[in-house]
C-alpha cells in the first residue's frame, strides 16, 4: 500500500482554527459549523447532523459489505455559569472532568445568553498574596474557592445581571495556543487534535483521487467529555469502529508526543482485540513507528458507542498528548503518525 501524502500545513490550519473556536461540551456549534465547512468541499462526502448536533460523514466505499466508522470529538472541557455571587464574581460548575488548579489564572469568555461575550479570568477567591499571604498557598482548589472576575465594572449580582449573565453561560478557557518547532502547546488539544488529523486524511485521499475500501462514516461527536458523544450516530449496518482520541502521556505510559499510540485498554476494559491487531499490522507495513498503551484513568467514544449497544468492534488510536485536560502539548510527528494510520486504515482490506 503506498499512501497519499498528508498536507501537514492544513492540518496545523485547520487544528489552529478548531482550537481557536470556542467548544466546551454542550456549546459546540460553531466548532462542529467549522468542520462541516471544511468538508463542505468534497462533493463525494455526504452531511448529516444528529438532533444531539454531532456532524455525521458519510463517505462511499469501494464497498460495503464491512461498513467503517471513525470518530473524534470536537467538544472541549469548559464550564457554566454555576452563580453569580453577591460580589459581582461567578460562581463555576465544571463541564466535563478536570481539577481547578489547571486553569488557575487562565483567561475566560462568558457566552450569554443573548449572544453577546464577556471577557475575564478564573481565579482563586483569595488570589492576591498581598492580601492573603499563605492562604493563596492553602486554599483547597474547589467550586467554592474558584471564581470568574469579568473585566467589566461590577460590584454586585445586579450589575452582573445587567452586564447580560445569567446562570447557565457557557464558560469557555482560553486555548493559549503556541507552536513552536513542531511542537503544538495548547488547551483542548484533546480531541481537537483529531478532529484535525480526520480532515487532513480526508484532503490527502481526496487530492490524491482516492476513495475508502468500505463506506466510512466520520462522527465528529460533540458530547465525548461527559461520556455520551457517540452513543448514537452511527449505521446500523456498521461493522468496526476505530475512535481516534488523544494518548495519555506521563509517568509509567508507553505514549509520547513524537507517536501514536494504539491503546488496548482502559478504565472500560481492553478494546477488539482482532481490530487492534489489524491496526498494529498496518502501522508495521507502512512503517508507521507507533507506541501500544494502556491508560489508567481514561475513557472513549468508541466505548460510549460499546454501553450505549453498538455491536461493532472498535479500537482506540491516537497521538500522545503530554498534559492532558491540562495546558496540553503534543507535537506535529504524533499528528503526521496518526493522519498516516487513518489513511492506511481507511485504504486497507
Ligand atoms: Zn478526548
Amino acid at each position: 500500500m503506498s499512501l497519499p501524502e498528508i498536507d501537514a500545513q492544513y492540518l496545523l490550519q485547520m487544528l489552529s482554527s478548531l482550537l481557536n473556536t470556542p467548544s466546551p461540551t454542550g456549546f459546540t456549534g460553531r466548532a462542529i459549523a467549522l468542520t462541516e465547512q471544511a468538508l463542505r468541499q468534497y462533493p463525494e462526502l455526504e452531511l448529516s447532523r444528529t438532533r444531539k448536533g454531532a456532524l455525521v460523514v458519510t463517505w462511499p466505499g469501494l464497498r460495503s459489505d464491512a461498513p467503517r466508522a471513525l470518530t473524534a470529538h470536537a467538544d472541549t472541557l469548559g464550564a457554566m455559569v454555576k452563580e453569580i455571587k453577591p460580589n459581582g464574581r461567578l460562581k463555576l460548575t465544571k463541564v466535563g472532568g478536570f481539577a481547578w488548579n489547571t486553569v488557575e489564572g487562565e483567561g475566560c469568555t462568558v457566552f450569554t445568553n443573548s449572544g453577546e461575550t464577556l471577557r475575564g479570568s478564573i481565579l482563586l477567591v483569595k488570589a492576591s498574596a498581598h492580601v492573603h499571604s499563605a492562604q493563596v498557598n492553602d486554599l483547597k482548589r474547589d467550586d467554592d474557592n474558584i471564581e470568574v472576575r469579568l473585566d467589566a465594572r461590577t460590584l454586585s449580582a445586579d450589575e452582573t445581571r445587567l452586564l447580560g449573565i445569567q446562570v447557565g453561560d457557557f464558560v469557555a478557557f482560553d486555548p493559549r495556543l503556541e507552536i513552536t518547532d513542531g511542537f503544538v502547546r495548547s488547551r483542548h488539544l484533546d480531541d481537537k487534535a483529531c478532529v484535525a488529523c480526520l480532515l487532513a486524511a480526508v484532503k490527502a485521499l481526496h487530492d490524491a483521487g482516492l476513495q475508502p475500501v468500505q463506506r466510512t462514516t466520520l462522527l465528529i461527536s460533540n458530547y465525548e467529555e461527559v461520556g455520551h458523544g457517540a452513543a448514537a450516530g452511527f449505521p446500523p449496518d456498521l461493522a468496526e469502529l476505530v475512535t481516534v482520541d488523544m494518548a495519555a502521556v506521563g509517568e509509567g505510559q508507553t505514549s509520547d508526543e513524537f507517536h501514536a499510540t494504539l491503546c488496548v485498554k482502559d478504565s472500560g476494559g481492553p478494546y477488539h482485540h482482532d481490530l487492534s491487531q489489524r491496526l498494529r499490522g498496518l502501522a508495521d507495513q507502512i512503517g508507521i513507528a507507533y507506541k501500544v498503551d494502556i491508560y489508567p484513568f481514561y475513557g472513549s467514544d468508541g466505548e460510549a458507542y460499546w454501553r450505549a449497544g453498538g455491536d461493532v468492534a472498535v479500537a482506540l488510536i491516537g497521538p500522545g498528548v503530554d498534559a492532558s485536560h491540562s495546558y496540553e502539548r503534543t507535537h506535529t510527528d504524533a499528528l503526521l503518525a496518526t493522519t498516516q494510520w487513518v489513511a492506511a486504515y481507511l485504504l486497507s482490506e
